[in-house]
C-alpha cells in the first residue's frame, strides 16, 4: 500500500452502521465440501484424489462466482434496484471523477434534471475535489470504487481489500462530506474475501443491470444500443466518466450516449434516482 495515496487527514471511518455477515448458501457449500474431504482423508486416505479434486474444484467454482460481477453466489449483490423502486432507474457512473469529461457529464445531468451514482475512485477525488463537491453539490450521489482501482483487487486477501476499501470512505467521506453507502469492485471482479469486509464497513455490493463497454467501444452507436435494448423499471445502468473511450472526432462516447439514453428513459416514463435513494427507501432524491 502506498501510503503517499491515503488521505493525509484521519477522520472517522465513515462507515454506515455494519452489517452482520452470513455466510451466502454457495459460501456454505464450499465449507462443507472442504469439511467432508478432510474427513474422507481421515477415514480412507487412500481416496485422496477425490478428495483433492473436489477441494480443487470448489475452489475453482468459488473463482468462477468472484469472476462474474453479477453473481450473488459469494453475498446480496444489486443487480437490479428493489422491487419497491417502482418505475425508478439508476445510472452509475464510475471511474471518476475526471477533469475532462465529468463537468460535462454533470451538465447533462442538469440538463435532463436526472440524478446519478458517481462510483469515485478515492485517488482521484483527492487530486479533483472539488470535483467531487460538485457531484454533490447538484444532488447526486458519491460511492465507493476503491482507492486506487488496482486490476490485482480481486486477487487480494482481506487485510489489503479493506485497507483499500477503507481508504477510500475516508477519502471520499471527507469530501463529500458523508459517507459512501455502496461499493463497486473494480471490473467488477472479487473473490470470496470481500462479503464481510464490506459488512464490516457497512457497505453494500453493487454491480449492474445493463453496460455499454464504454471504456472500449468504438463508437456511440453500439454503446447506446446495449443500453437502450430492453431498458426497463428497476435497472441499473453502468457508464464511465473515467477512462472513457473516444470517438474518432476526440469526444468521449458517454457525452454522446448520454442524451438518449435520457429521452428514452422519459419516452418509457422511467424517473431516475440513485441507489442510496432506494436503500433507505425513498422516493428519488440522494
Ligand atoms: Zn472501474
Amino acid at each position: 500500500m502506498n501510503s503517499a495515496s491515503l488521505p493525509s487527514t484521519r477522520v472517522t471511518p465513515a462507515s454506515a452502521t455494519a452489517r452482520r455477515w452470513k455466510p451466502s448458501p454457495f459460501m456454505c457449500g464450499a465449507a462443507a465440501l472442504h469439511a467432508g474431504a478432510a474427513a474422507a482423508l481421515v477415514a480412507q486416505p487412500h481416496a485422496w484424489p477425490w478428495a483433492a479434486g473436489s477441494v480443487v474444484a470448489s475452489h475453482l467454482a468459488l473463482t468462477a462466482a468472484g469472476l462474474w460481477p453479477r453473481s450473488a453466489l459469494l453475498g446480496p449483490n444489486w443487480t437490479r434496484l428493489p422491487e419497491h423502486a417502482g418505475q425508478r432507474i439508476a445510472l452509475t457512473i464510475d471511474d471518476g471523477p475526471d477533469p475532462e469529461v465529468t463537468p460535462h457529464v454533470l451538465d447533462l445531468l442538469d440538463r435532463f434534471d436526472a440524478r446519478a451514482t458517481f462510483f469515485c475512485i478515492g485517488e482521484l477525488a483527492q487530486r479533483y475535489p472539488h470535483l467531487v463537491e460538485a457531484i454533490v453539490a447538484r444532488g447526486h450521489a458519491v460511492e465507493n470504487h476503491s482507492q486506487r482501482h488496482r486490476h490485482t483487487f480481486s486477487l487480494s486477501g482481506p487485510l489489503v481489500m479493506k485497507r483499500e476499501i477503507e481508504a477510500a470512505q475516508r477519502t471520499l467521506s471527507e469530501i463529500a462530506g458523508m459517507p459512501p453507502r455502496f461499493f463497486r469492485a473494480p471490473a467488477g471482479l472479487r473473490n470470496p474475501f470481500l462479503e464481510p469486509v464490506l459488512c464490516g464497513l457497512g457497505l453494500h455490493l453493487a454491480s449492474w443491470t445493463r453496460r455499454g463497454f464504454d471504456t472500449c467501444a468504438k463508437d456511440a452507436g453500439a454503446v447506446a444500443y446495449r443500453l437502450l435494448d430492453g431498458l426497463a423499471a428497476r435497472d441499473i445502468v453502468l457508464v464511465h466518466d473515467g477512462h472513457a473511450a473516444r470517438d474518432a472526432r476526440g469526444k468521449p462516447l458517454v457525452l454522446e450516449v448520454l442524451p438518449p439514453l435520457m429521452r428514452a428513459a422519459a419516452e418509457r416514463e422511467l424517473q431516475w434516482t440513485t441507489l442510496r435513494a432506494c436503500l433507505d427507501g425513498e422516493s428519488g432524491q440522494p
